[in-house]
Protein backbone atom coordinates (compact mmCIF):
# COMPACT_ATOMS: atom_id res chain seq x y z
CA UNK A 1 0.00 0.00 0.00
CA UNK A 2 1.10 3.48 -1.01
CA UNK A 3 -0.79 5.53 1.13
CA UNK A 4 0.69 6.78 4.94
CA UNK A 5 -0.60 4.80 7.65
CA UNK A 6 -3.06 7.87 8.49
CA UNK A 7 -5.04 7.71 5.78
CA UNK A 8 -5.08 3.63 4.59
CA UNK A 9 -6.82 3.31 8.69
CA UNK A 10 -9.70 5.80 6.88
CA UNK A 11 -13.11 3.87 5.29
CA UNK A 12 -12.51 7.08 2.82
CA UNK A 13 -9.42 5.47 1.28
CA UNK A 14 -11.22 2.32 1.61
CA UNK A 15 -14.33 3.74 -0.46
CA UNK A 16 -12.18 5.56 -2.69
CA UNK A 17 -10.16 2.15 -3.82
CA UNK A 18 -13.57 0.74 -4.58
CA UNK A 19 -14.14 3.78 -6.54
CA UNK A 20 -11.05 3.08 -8.36
CA UNK A 21 -12.02 -0.93 -8.67
CA UNK A 22 -12.11 -1.98 -12.63
CA UNK A 23 -14.18 -4.92 -11.81
CA UNK A 24 -16.36 -2.90 -9.09
CA UNK A 25 -19.58 -4.01 -12.13
CA UNK A 26 -19.57 -7.06 -11.07
CA UNK A 27 -20.72 -6.98 -7.41
CA UNK A 28 -24.36 -6.17 -8.66
CA UNK A 29 -24.37 -9.41 -10.69
CA UNK A 30 -23.95 -11.17 -7.20
CA UNK A 31 -26.74 -12.33 -4.44
CA UNK A 32 -24.70 -10.98 -1.87
CA UNK A 33 -27.00 -11.15 1.73
CA UNK A 34 -27.53 -7.55 3.11
CA UNK A 35 -25.43 -6.75 6.39
CA UNK A 36 -23.29 -9.95 6.00
CA UNK A 37 -19.95 -9.41 5.05
CA UNK A 38 -18.97 -12.78 3.03
CA UNK A 39 -15.18 -13.46 3.28
CA UNK A 40 -15.63 -17.40 2.41
CA UNK A 41 -15.99 -17.52 -1.16
CA UNK A 42 -12.48 -19.77 -1.11
CA UNK A 43 -14.81 -22.35 0.07
CA UNK A 44 -17.82 -21.97 -1.52
CA UNK A 45 -18.62 -18.91 -3.82
CA UNK A 46 -21.97 -16.82 -4.14
CA UNK A 47 -24.95 -17.64 -6.15
CA UNK A 48 -24.76 -15.20 -9.24
CA UNK A 49 -27.58 -14.12 -11.40
CA UNK A 50 -25.68 -15.31 -14.42
CA UNK A 51 -24.99 -18.78 -12.75
CA UNK A 52 -28.99 -19.06 -11.69
CA UNK A 53 -30.16 -17.95 -15.14
CA UNK A 54 -27.60 -21.13 -17.15
CA UNK A 55 -29.15 -23.38 -14.18
CA UNK A 56 -32.84 -22.62 -14.68
CA UNK A 57 -32.11 -22.64 -18.26
CA UNK A 58 -31.07 -26.35 -18.29
CA UNK A 59 -34.78 -26.67 -16.04
CA UNK A 60 -36.25 -25.76 -19.35
CA UNK A 61 -34.44 -27.20 -21.55
CA UNK A 62 -36.14 -30.75 -19.22
CA UNK A 63 -39.35 -28.95 -19.00
CA UNK A 64 -39.19 -28.38 -22.29
CA UNK A 65 -37.41 -30.98 -24.17
CA UNK A 66 -37.33 -34.16 -22.39
CA UNK A 67 -34.91 -36.56 -23.60
CA UNK A 68 -34.39 -34.36 -26.42
CA UNK A 69 -32.24 -32.10 -24.34
CA UNK A 70 -29.10 -34.09 -24.71
CA UNK A 71 -28.96 -32.62 -28.61
CA UNK A 72 -31.47 -29.72 -28.43
CA UNK A 73 -32.32 -26.56 -26.39
CA UNK A 74 -30.40 -23.74 -25.03
CA UNK A 75 -28.02 -25.28 -23.51
CA UNK A 76 -27.43 -29.61 -25.13
CA UNK A 77 -26.39 -32.02 -22.55
CA UNK A 78 -24.43 -34.39 -24.39
CA UNK A 79 -21.45 -32.24 -25.15
CA UNK A 80 -21.82 -29.65 -22.20
CA UNK A 81 -18.87 -31.12 -20.02
CA UNK A 82 -16.19 -30.34 -23.09
CA UNK A 83 -18.17 -26.65 -24.17
CA UNK A 84 -17.48 -25.74 -20.47
CA UNK A 85 -14.18 -27.83 -20.30
CA UNK A 86 -13.08 -25.39 -23.61
CA UNK A 87 -14.59 -22.10 -21.46
CA UNK A 88 -12.45 -23.25 -18.40
CA UNK A 89 -9.04 -23.73 -20.58
CA UNK A 90 -8.15 -20.01 -20.30
CA UNK A 91 -8.60 -20.02 -16.73
CA UNK A 92 -5.62 -22.89 -16.52
CA UNK A 93 -3.66 -21.72 -19.49
CA UNK A 94 -4.78 -24.75 -21.44
CA UNK A 95 -5.74 -25.92 -24.98
CA UNK A 96 -9.52 -26.31 -25.19
CA UNK A 97 -9.55 -30.38 -25.52
CA UNK A 98 -6.76 -30.93 -22.75
CA UNK A 99 -9.78 -29.69 -20.19
CA UNK A 100 -13.08 -31.37 -19.23
CA UNK A 101 -15.54 -30.30 -16.53
CA UNK A 102 -16.37 -33.94 -14.69
CA UNK A 103 -16.27 -35.78 -11.40
CA UNK A 104 -15.13 -34.02 -8.35
CA UNK A 105 -11.35 -33.15 -7.63
CA UNK A 106 -11.36 -36.40 -5.34
CA UNK A 107 -12.81 -38.74 -7.98
CA UNK A 108 -10.73 -36.98 -10.49
CA UNK A 109 -7.87 -37.48 -8.75
CA UNK A 110 -8.54 -41.33 -8.53
CA UNK A 111 -9.12 -41.31 -12.53
CA UNK A 112 -5.34 -39.30 -13.10
CA UNK A 113 -3.91 -41.94 -10.75
CA UNK A 114 -5.65 -45.17 -12.54
CA UNK A 115 -4.60 -43.68 -15.28
CA UNK A 116 -1.31 -42.30 -15.55
CA UNK A 117 0.62 -43.77 -11.99
CA UNK A 118 1.97 -46.95 -13.33
CA UNK A 119 4.65 -48.20 -10.62
CA UNK A 120 7.38 -50.09 -12.28
CA UNK A 121 10.64 -52.21 -11.13
CA UNK A 122 11.90 -49.31 -8.07
CA UNK A 123 10.25 -46.46 -9.78
CA UNK A 124 6.71 -47.09 -7.36
CA UNK A 125 6.98 -43.95 -4.79
CA UNK A 126 4.00 -40.99 -5.18
CA UNK A 127 5.87 -37.79 -3.64
CA UNK A 128 3.33 -35.68 -2.04
CA UNK A 129 3.46 -33.10 0.93
CA UNK A 130 2.43 -33.28 4.80
CA UNK A 131 0.07 -30.29 4.26
CA UNK A 132 -2.31 -31.55 1.70
CA UNK A 133 -5.56 -31.83 1.90
CA UNK A 134 -7.14 -34.86 3.28
CA UNK A 135 -8.84 -36.21 0.57
CA UNK A 136 -6.37 -35.90 -1.78
CA UNK A 137 -4.35 -38.32 0.27
CA UNK A 138 -6.93 -40.89 1.16
CA UNK A 139 -7.46 -40.90 -2.44
CA UNK A 140 -3.54 -41.57 -2.96
CA UNK A 141 -3.37 -44.26 -0.24
CA UNK A 142 -6.14 -46.28 -1.84
CA UNK A 143 -4.66 -46.24 -5.12
CA UNK A 144 -1.39 -47.12 -3.87
CA UNK A 145 -3.23 -49.95 -2.19
CA UNK A 146 -5.32 -51.11 -4.96
CA UNK A 147 -1.68 -51.69 -6.61
CA UNK A 148 -1.07 -53.85 -3.97
CA UNK A 149 1.86 -51.07 -2.57
CA UNK A 150 2.17 -50.12 1.46
CA UNK A 151 1.35 -46.64 1.57
CA UNK A 152 3.20 -46.13 4.72
CA UNK A 153 6.11 -47.24 2.13
CA UNK A 154 4.93 -45.59 -1.07
CA UNK A 155 3.51 -42.10 -0.10
CA UNK A 156 6.42 -39.82 0.72
CA UNK A 157 5.11 -36.98 1.92
CA UNK A 158 7.61 -34.09 2.38
CA UNK A 159 7.78 -32.05 5.64
CA UNK A 160 7.22 -28.44 6.59
CA UNK A 161 9.86 -26.73 7.91
CA UNK A 162 7.51 -23.86 9.44
CA UNK A 163 4.52 -26.62 9.96
CA UNK A 164 3.15 -23.36 7.28
CA UNK A 165 4.47 -23.90 3.87
CA UNK A 166 6.15 -26.35 1.80
CA UNK A 167 9.76 -25.76 0.39
CA UNK A 168 10.14 -25.92 -3.64
CA UNK A 169 13.64 -26.97 -2.79
CA UNK A 170 12.04 -29.96 -0.36
CA UNK A 171 10.33 -31.32 -2.75
CA UNK A 172 13.05 -31.44 -5.27
CA UNK A 173 15.46 -33.02 -3.05
CA UNK A 174 12.76 -35.54 -2.39
CA UNK A 175 12.54 -36.45 -6.00
CA UNK A 176 14.62 -39.68 -6.47
CA UNK A 177 14.89 -42.58 -8.89
CA UNK A 178 11.77 -44.33 -6.56
CA UNK A 179 9.37 -41.57 -7.28
CA UNK A 180 7.49 -42.40 -10.30
CA UNK A 181 4.68 -39.00 -9.37
CA UNK A 182 4.10 -36.18 -7.46
CA UNK A 183 1.12 -34.72 -6.46
CA UNK A 184 0.76 -31.37 -4.69
CA UNK A 185 -1.34 -28.47 -4.24
CA UNK A 186 -1.00 -25.17 -6.25
CA UNK A 187 -2.28 -23.47 -3.42
CA UNK A 188 -2.21 -24.96 0.35
CA UNK A 189 -5.53 -24.34 1.42
CA UNK A 190 -4.56 -23.77 5.01
CA UNK A 191 -1.48 -20.98 4.59
CA UNK A 192 -2.56 -19.93 1.00
CA UNK A 193 1.31 -20.90 -0.27
CA UNK A 194 1.59 -20.60 -4.01
CA UNK A 195 3.64 -23.27 -5.06
CA UNK A 196 6.44 -22.68 -8.16
CA UNK A 197 4.42 -25.12 -10.33
CA UNK A 198 6.64 -24.17 -13.42
CA UNK A 199 9.93 -24.89 -11.61
CA UNK A 200 8.33 -27.96 -9.96
CA UNK A 201 7.17 -29.48 -13.59
CA UNK A 202 10.66 -28.80 -15.18
CA UNK A 203 12.33 -30.31 -12.43
CA UNK A 204 10.05 -33.59 -11.85
CA UNK A 205 10.55 -34.16 -15.48
CA UNK A 206 14.24 -33.61 -15.74
CA UNK A 207 13.69 -36.84 -13.63
CA UNK A 208 11.41 -38.61 -15.66
CA UNK A 209 8.65 -38.27 -13.12
CA UNK A 210 4.81 -37.15 -13.99
CA UNK A 211 3.60 -34.00 -11.94
CA UNK A 212 -0.06 -33.35 -11.36
CA UNK A 213 -1.75 -30.10 -8.93
CA UNK A 214 -4.68 -29.60 -7.14
CA UNK A 215 -5.69 -26.32 -7.89
CA UNK A 216 -8.60 -26.13 -5.19
CA UNK A 217 -7.34 -22.84 -4.38
CA UNK A 218 -6.24 -21.19 -6.59
CA UNK A 219 -8.62 -21.87 -9.87
CA UNK A 220 -10.46 -18.67 -10.20
CA UNK A 221 -8.49 -16.61 -8.25
CA UNK A 222 -4.82 -16.97 -9.90
CA UNK A 223 -3.38 -17.29 -13.42
CA UNK A 224 -2.12 -20.77 -14.92
CA UNK A 225 -0.29 -21.55 -17.78
CA UNK A 226 -0.35 -25.56 -16.89
CA UNK A 227 0.20 -26.41 -21.01
CA UNK A 228 3.24 -24.10 -21.17
CA UNK A 229 4.71 -25.41 -17.65
CA UNK A 230 3.93 -29.05 -19.16
CA UNK A 231 2.49 -29.49 -16.03
CA UNK A 232 1.11 -33.60 -16.76
CA UNK A 233 -2.23 -32.91 -15.27
CA UNK A 234 -4.47 -30.98 -12.87
CA UNK A 235 -7.71 -31.43 -11.15
CA UNK A 236 -10.16 -28.77 -9.56
CA UNK A 237 -13.85 -27.84 -7.92
CA UNK A 238 -15.68 -25.21 -9.39
CA UNK A 239 -17.37 -23.99 -6.45
CA UNK A 240 -15.04 -22.09 -4.59
CA UNK A 241 -13.77 -19.36 -6.83
CA UNK A 242 -15.45 -20.28 -9.53
CA UNK A 243 -19.05 -19.93 -7.86
CA UNK A 244 -20.75 -22.66 -9.64
CA UNK A 245 -22.87 -24.09 -6.40
CA UNK A 246 -22.86 -26.62 -3.62
CA UNK A 247 -21.69 -29.48 -5.28
CA UNK A 248 -20.72 -28.32 -8.45
CA UNK A 249 -19.01 -30.61 -11.29
CA UNK A 250 -15.09 -30.58 -10.52
CA UNK A 251 -12.51 -30.03 -13.79
CA UNK A 252 -9.70 -31.40 -15.20
CA UNK A 253 -6.66 -30.71 -17.23
CA UNK A 254 -4.21 -33.33 -19.39
CA UNK A 255 -1.78 -32.20 -21.39
CA UNK A 256 -1.89 -32.84 -24.86
CA UNK A 257 1.41 -35.24 -24.79
CA UNK A 258 -0.77 -37.51 -22.13
CA UNK A 259 -3.69 -37.61 -24.28
CA UNK A 260 -4.94 -40.86 -25.76
CA UNK A 261 -3.71 -43.11 -22.94
CA UNK A 262 -6.71 -45.22 -22.19
CA UNK A 263 -8.59 -44.17 -18.61
CA UNK A 264 -8.08 -46.25 -15.80
CA UNK A 265 -11.63 -45.84 -14.97
CA UNK A 266 -13.34 -46.07 -17.92
CA UNK A 267 -16.96 -45.35 -18.79
CA UNK A 268 -19.63 -44.82 -22.33
CA UNK A 269 -18.95 -41.15 -21.60
CA UNK A 270 -15.00 -42.20 -22.31
CA UNK A 271 -16.13 -43.00 -25.67
CA UNK A 272 -15.27 -40.47 -28.81
CA UNK A 273 -18.59 -38.86 -28.90
CA UNK A 274 -20.05 -40.14 -32.46
CA UNK A 275 -19.01 -43.94 -31.51
CA UNK A 276 -21.01 -43.58 -27.75
CA UNK A 277 -24.36 -45.09 -28.96
CA UNK A 278 -22.89 -47.61 -31.15
CA UNK A 279 -23.15 -49.67 -27.74
CA UNK A 280 -20.21 -51.66 -28.65
CA UNK A 281 -18.36 -53.63 -25.84
CA UNK A 282 -15.39 -52.61 -26.65
CA UNK A 283 -14.48 -48.77 -25.75
CA UNK A 284 -13.01 -46.33 -27.97
CA UNK A 285 -12.30 -43.87 -26.11
CA UNK A 286 -12.03 -40.04 -26.84
CA UNK A 287 -8.56 -38.45 -27.81
CA UNK A 288 -9.18 -35.66 -25.79
CA UNK A 289 -9.66 -34.94 -21.43
CA UNK A 290 -13.43 -36.11 -22.17
CA UNK A 291 -11.59 -39.68 -22.20
CA UNK A 292 -11.33 -39.21 -18.58
CA UNK A 293 -15.18 -38.71 -17.65
CA UNK A 294 -16.80 -41.92 -16.90
CA UNK A 295 -20.79 -41.77 -17.14
CA UNK A 296 -23.42 -39.11 -17.41
CA UNK A 297 -22.92 -36.07 -16.27
CA UNK A 298 -24.45 -33.78 -13.41
CA UNK A 299 -26.40 -31.71 -15.64
CA UNK A 300 -27.99 -29.84 -13.54
CA UNK A 301 -24.71 -29.70 -10.71
CA UNK A 302 -22.74 -28.40 -14.46
CA UNK A 303 -25.27 -25.91 -15.49
CA UNK A 304 -24.22 -22.75 -13.71
CA UNK A 305 -20.83 -22.43 -14.19
CA UNK A 306 -21.74 -21.60 -17.81
CA UNK A 307 -23.30 -18.30 -16.64
CA UNK A 308 -20.22 -18.18 -13.73
CA UNK A 309 -17.31 -18.61 -16.68
CA UNK A 310 -19.09 -16.33 -19.14
CA UNK A 311 -18.19 -13.55 -16.35
CA UNK A 312 -14.45 -14.73 -15.44
CA UNK A 313 -14.02 -14.22 -19.33
CA UNK A 314 -15.25 -11.05 -19.17
CA UNK A 315 -13.50 -9.74 -15.99
CA UNK A 316 -10.38 -11.60 -17.38
CA UNK A 317 -8.42 -13.42 -14.93
CA UNK A 318 -5.17 -11.25 -14.79
CA UNK A 319 -7.53 -8.53 -13.50
CA UNK A 320 -8.75 -10.94 -10.92
CA UNK A 321 -5.59 -11.65 -9.96
CA UNK A 322 -4.36 -8.12 -10.03
CA UNK A 323 -7.22 -7.14 -7.78
CA UNK A 324 -7.27 -10.46 -5.08
CA UNK A 325 -3.72 -9.27 -4.65
CA UNK A 326 -4.58 -5.51 -3.77
CA UNK A 327 -7.43 -6.70 -1.87
CA UNK A 328 -5.47 -8.97 -0.23
CA UNK A 329 -2.72 -6.92 0.25
CA UNK A 330 -5.06 -3.97 2.16
CA UNK A 331 -6.45 -6.43 4.16
CA UNK A 332 -2.87 -7.98 5.32
CA UNK A 333 -1.76 -3.54 5.91
CA UNK A 334 -4.95 -3.20 8.09
CA UNK A 335 -4.44 -6.31 9.95
CA UNK A 336 -1.45 -5.20 10.52
CA UNK A 337 -1.86 -1.76 12.11
CA UNK A 338 -5.09 -2.95 13.63
CA UNK A 339 -4.52 -6.17 15.03
CA UNK A 340 -0.97 -6.00 16.36
CA UNK A 341 -1.32 -5.77 19.94
CA UNK A 342 -3.62 -9.11 20.18
CA UNK A 343 -1.91 -12.02 19.23
CA UNK A 344 -2.80 -12.72 15.72
CA UNK A 345 -0.07 -13.95 13.31
CA UNK A 346 -0.12 -13.82 9.34
CA UNK A 347 0.66 -17.06 7.88
CA UNK A 348 0.58 -16.82 4.05
CA UNK A 349 3.76 -15.83 2.39
CA UNK A 350 4.06 -12.16 1.64
CA UNK A 351 5.60 -11.75 -2.05
CA UNK A 352 2.74 -11.79 -4.35
CA UNK A 353 3.87 -14.74 -6.37
CA UNK A 354 4.13 -16.97 -3.20
CA UNK A 355 0.51 -16.40 -1.92
CA UNK A 356 -2.44 -16.70 -3.22
CA UNK A 357 -5.96 -15.52 -2.76
CA UNK A 358 -6.70 -15.51 0.81
CA UNK A 359 -5.10 -14.23 3.85
CA UNK A 360 -4.24 -16.87 6.41
CA UNK A 361 -4.71 -15.53 10.03
CA UNK A 362 -3.50 -17.29 12.91
CA UNK A 363 -4.37 -17.29 16.34
CA UNK A 364 -4.62 -19.68 18.99
CA UNK A 365 -8.24 -18.71 19.87
CA UNK A 366 -8.89 -18.90 16.23
CA UNK A 367 -11.99 -20.87 16.61
CA UNK A 368 -13.96 -18.65 18.94
CA UNK A 369 -12.78 -15.90 17.03
CA UNK A 370 -14.90 -17.22 14.39
CA UNK A 371 -17.71 -17.83 15.57
CA UNK A 372 -17.71 -14.33 17.48
CA UNK A 373 -17.11 -13.01 13.65
CA UNK A 374 -20.54 -14.95 12.34
CA UNK A 375 -21.94 -13.30 15.43
CA UNK A 376 -21.37 -10.16 13.91
CA UNK A 377 -22.17 -11.37 10.74
CA UNK A 378 -19.15 -11.91 9.29
CA UNK A 379 -18.80 -14.99 7.44
CA UNK A 380 -14.70 -16.79 7.70
CA UNK A 381 -13.89 -20.11 7.76
CA UNK A 382 -11.58 -21.91 10.72
CA UNK A 383 -9.28 -24.62 9.52
CA UNK A 384 -8.03 -26.61 13.05
CA UNK A 385 -6.38 -25.72 14.91
CA UNK A 386 -5.71 -22.20 14.54
CA UNK A 387 -6.19 -20.69 11.33
CA UNK A 388 -8.91 -17.98 10.20
CA UNK A 389 -9.15 -18.43 6.37
CA UNK A 390 -10.14 -14.75 5.28
CA UNK A 391 -10.88 -14.40 1.39
CA UNK A 392 -11.76 -10.91 -0.39
CA UNK A 393 -13.22 -12.39 -3.75
CA UNK A 394 -12.12 -9.92 -6.61
CA UNK A 395 -15.60 -10.06 -8.14
CA UNK A 396 -17.50 -9.36 -5.24
CA UNK A 397 -16.06 -8.03 -2.51
CA UNK A 398 -15.31 -4.39 -1.50
CA UNK A 399 -12.65 -2.94 0.06
CA UNK A 400 -15.12 -1.33 2.79
CA UNK A 401 -16.65 -4.98 3.50
CA UNK A 402 -12.41 -5.38 4.04
CA UNK A 403 -12.34 -2.68 6.11
CA UNK A 404 -15.51 -3.54 8.00
CA UNK A 405 -14.04 -6.83 8.77
CA UNK A 406 -10.98 -5.96 10.74
CA UNK A 407 -13.02 -2.66 12.51
CA UNK A 408 -15.24 -5.61 14.03
CA UNK A 409 -12.34 -8.29 14.35
CA UNK A 410 -10.82 -5.38 16.54
CA UNK A 411 -14.01 -4.61 18.52
CA UNK A 412 -14.32 -8.57 19.22
CA UNK A 413 -10.60 -8.62 20.24
CA UNK A 414 -11.03 -5.27 22.34
CA UNK A 415 -14.63 -6.15 23.99
CA UNK A 416 -13.10 -9.94 24.33
CA UNK A 417 -16.78 -10.80 22.49
CA UNK A 418 -15.14 -14.34 21.50
CA UNK A 419 -14.77 -15.01 25.03
CA UNK A 420 -18.63 -16.16 24.86
CA UNK A 421 -17.78 -18.96 23.16
CA UNK A 422 -15.93 -22.12 23.76
CA UNK A 423 -12.91 -22.83 21.63
CA UNK A 424 -13.58 -25.96 19.69
CA UNK A 425 -14.62 -26.27 16.36
CA UNK A 426 -18.57 -27.12 14.80
CA UNK A 427 -19.13 -29.90 12.62
CA UNK A 428 -18.36 -27.95 9.61
CA UNK A 429 -16.03 -25.71 10.18
C1 LIG B 1 -12.02 -28.34 -1.50
C2 LIG B 1 -10.93 -29.31 -1.66
C3 LIG B 1 -11.18 -30.67 -1.93
C4 LIG B 1 -12.58 -31.20 -1.98
O1 LIG B 1 -12.69 -32.30 -2.85
P1 LIG B 1 -14.11 -32.70 -3.45
O2 LIG B 1 -13.86 -34.00 -4.09
O3 LIG B 1 -14.52 -31.63 -4.40
O4 LIG B 1 -15.06 -32.80 -2.31
C5 LIG B 1 -10.09 -31.50 -2.16
N1 LIG B 1 -8.82 -31.04 -2.11
C6 LIG B 1 -8.55 -29.74 -1.83
C7 LIG B 1 -7.14 -29.27 -1.79
C8 LIG B 1 -9.59 -28.85 -1.58
O5 LIG B 1 -9.31 -27.59 -1.27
Amino acid sequence: MKADTAVLLTKEYAQQLDQENPLQGFRDEFYLQEGTLYMDGNSLGLLSKRAEKSLLNSLEDWKNHGIDGWMSGNQPWFEFSEKLGALSAPLVGAKAGEVIVTGSITTNIHQVLATFYKPEGSKTKILADELNFPSDIYAIKAQLKLHGLEPDQHLIQVKSRDGRTISEDDVIAAMTEEVALVWLPSVLYRSGQLMDMKRLAEEAHKRGILIGFDLAHSIGAVPHSLNDWGVDFAVWCNYKYLNSGPGGVGGMFVHERNLGTAPGLAGWFSSKKEKQFDMEHTLEHAETAGAYQIGTPHVLSIAPLLGSLEMFEEAGIARIRETSLKMTDYMMALIEHELGDFGFQIGNPREDERRGGHVCLEHDEAARICKALKENKIIPDFRAPNVIRLAPIALYTTYEDIWNTVRILKQIMVKEEYKNFENTRNVVA
